[in-house]
């Protein structure tokens, strides 16, 4: 239930600059997750809803988009999406990569008026 704590720390931010911007009120919040936070969207969503229950974003949307994972294979050089958990480079069978996408925990952008 890492999804709590996320949602903490991201609705921070959003009423963060919201506050900078002088927001009266956030209408929409885009965030990115790398599959490999494995993230699940309706526990997050329903955690960043409470988190921000009695503020300016209350009624905000909230779209997730989830990036999938991508690796280099360190041995022959190839790069490839990862698919099922399977961690082994799909052409040479490498274990010795290195995650070039996946990772990503943040906020695209925020709309207000
Ligand atoms: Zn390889």
């Amino acid at each position: 239930m890492h999804e709590i704590r996320i949602a903490e720390d991201l609705s921070a931010i959003v009423l963060e600059t919201a506050r900078n911007e002088s927001l009266t009120k956030v209408t929409k919040v885009n965030i990115i997750f790398g599959q490999m936070i494995q993230i699940v969207p309706d526990i997050f969503e329903f955690a960043f809803r409470e988190t921000v229950r009695n503020s300016v974003a209350r009624e905000a949307e909230v779209d997730i988009e989830i990036v999938p994972v991508k690796m280099k294979c360190m041995n022959c050089g190839s790069d490839f999406q990862v698919k099922e958990n399977n961690f082994a480079c799909n052409v040479c069978s490498s274990t010795d990569l290195d995650i070039i996408q996946g990772k990503e925990l943040f906020i695209k952008s925020i709309e207000g008026e």
